[in-house]
């Protein structure tokens, strides 16, 4: 089988291989390369920063509306692209075909973009109590996005789709296990308008990832990955005070309330726990049940497992693909096998399934008789693996939730949708759904504690792209200014 070749670098909108390693991305599936992909040495990074800096200048200065307007018509250009976007999405790590096409099919996530910045007040005239002043908005300039291999597409447009809108110009890193989209992506801004230099891309690994992070003319890292990465990054960014916005990893907890309905808890586990093959930071991989209905949730659990079909994500009726690498398939297993060495029992899956020999494949898993304390319970797995925590009352379900170093996601069930809101809020975490899995697009998503800082998603996913500058008018200015703006 032929091997696809992609060059790794695109600086001021002209194509080159890159002075760094050819990256092999490996089918999950197959465990067969099936594509190679240039990737960035430390001068294609020297490149792409100047590169975006020159654009940077020029594309501020667009007005908003035809900024929009090149947004747009990338959101279109995607839907047209979307199944080459997600076969390559698939083949780079694993997901089933038919999800990768939902997801690379990215019309809300670009709708929600385009309504949201709408929303942001780029300049405001004050006039109050303590004086006149005009307070204006700007691009912080240079970003530098670096984003992880687990959902290629969404990934690389949350981090240039932003900077695109707020007139910051970018330097997007994919990570080296599914480079494709990314530079896939590329044509399509360019075929969608978006002039050379605006958005770069540099291949590469943690090398390429430091580089951007410490150089001079990048204003700020917007980056996705785990906390260990996220924790160096903020250690490196700091003598040099960069921006940054970490969205970092989750170990989410479910509480299934007394009443809660298991066959919805089921469905959403379904989707969330094990979705993308556990793949997913907000994954909801604790699920906290009453002692007294404890069997009954395990049972629902292990059904919505069984649903699962796993294998090879080409045919339709999969619905759940192999781990991205033999490194994560090891890593997810090890866990399994400790947590059984502490006492932990398997209700299903745990192991490689019998009749998926190639691909790095996990069985779906659920575990029981877990504790807070155990390693299982406090680590992210990013995994195909759901750990079942009993607790004795409402008090010891909140505790528990909380007895983690993450704060990302979360979830309550429960028959009285006010009450469950009641205990999500005492949950420690950036988002919870409330008789659900998921948080819509628009309201503000990232983490607490552990799991990052700053937020993407909604109006408020612009604030960490744009500085405030404010200026002192006298009274007559202020009053023109004013009216200007009415009229505008
Ligand atoms: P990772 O941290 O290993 O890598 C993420 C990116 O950072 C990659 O592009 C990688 O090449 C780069 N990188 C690695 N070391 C670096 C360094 N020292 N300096 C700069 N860049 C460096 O994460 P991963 O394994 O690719 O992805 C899985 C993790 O991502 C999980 O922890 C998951 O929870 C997290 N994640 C979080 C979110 C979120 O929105 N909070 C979303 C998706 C994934």
């Amino acid at each position: 089988m032929t091997v696809e070749q992609y060059d790794g670098v695109l600086v001021d909108g002209v194509w080159r291989r890159g002075g760094g390693p050819t990256v092999d991305v490996i089918d999950p599936a197959t465990e067969q390369v099936f594509a190679q992909v240039g990737s960035g040495s430390l001068g294609d990074v020297d490149d792409a920063v100047a590169s975006a800096g020159r654009a940077q200048r020029e594309w501020s200065a667009v007005p908003l509306a035809d900024r929009v307007a090149v947004v747009r018509r990338i959101g279109e250009l995607i839907a047209e692209r979307a199944p080459e976007l997600a076969r390559v999405r698939s083949r780079s790590m694993g997901a089933p075909y038919a999800s990768s096409l939902a997801l690379s099919n990215s019309a809300g996530l670009i709708a929600m973009y385009v309504d949201t910045i709408a929303r942001v007040q780029f300049e405001q005239v004050r006039r109050d109590a303590y004086g006149d002043s005009l307070v204006v908005r700007r691009p912080v300039g240079v970003v530098a996005g670096i984003v992880p291999w687990n959902v290629p597409v969404r990934n690389e447009l949350k981090k240039t789709i932003p900077s695109i809108l707020t007139g910051c110009s970018v330097v997007l890193k994919p990570s080296p296990e599914s480079p494709v989209a990314g530079a896939l992506l590329m044509e399509v801004f360019r075929d969608a308008g978006l002039p050379d230099g605006v958005c770069n891309l540099v291949v590469g690994g943690a090398d390429v990832g430091e580089a951007l992070v410490t150089h001079p003319d990048v204003q700020k890292v917007a980056f996705t990955g785990s906390t260990a990465t996220g924790a160096r990054i903020a250690e490196l960014a700091a003598p040099r005070l960069k921006r940054l916005q970490l969205e970092l990893g989750g170990k989410s907890a479910a509480i299934v309330l007394p009443d809660a309905d298991l066959d919805l808890v089921g469905r959403s586990l379904q989707a969330f726990g094990f979705g993308n093959t556990g793949q997913i930071c907000a994954s909801l991989t604790r699920v906290l049940a009453p002692r007294d209905r404890y069997d009954d949730v395990v049972a629902a659990l292990v059904a919505a497992a069984r649903r699962h079909v796993v294998g090879d994500p080409q045919d339709p009726a999969t619905t759940m693909g192999p781990l991205v690498s033999s490194r994560q398939r090891d890593k997810v297993l090890g866990l399994v096998r400790g947590a059984v060495d502490q006492g932990a029992v398997i209700a299903c899956g745990g192991s490689v399934p019998d009749d998926l020999p190639t691909g790095w494949y996990v069985e779906p898993t659920v575990l029981r008789d877990v504790t807070s304390g155990m390693t299982i319970a406090q680590e992210e797995v990013f995994g195909p693996v759901v750990v079942v925590i009993p607790y004795d009352d409402e008090d010891d379900a909140v505790r528990i939730a909380n007895d983690s170093r993450y704060g990302l996601h979360g979830a309550v069930f429960g028959a009285d949708d006010a009450h469950a809101l009641d205990v999500a809020r005492r949950i420690e975490t950036g988002t919870a759904a409330v008789n659900s899995f998921d948080i819509p697009v628009s309201a503000p998503f990232g983490g607490v504690k552990g799991s990052g800082v700053g937020r993407e998603n909604g109006v408020e996913g612009y604030d960490s792209f744009l500085d405030y500058h404010s200026y002192k008018l006298t009274p007559a200015l202020a009053e023109r200014l004013e009216a200007e703006a009415l009229r505008a």
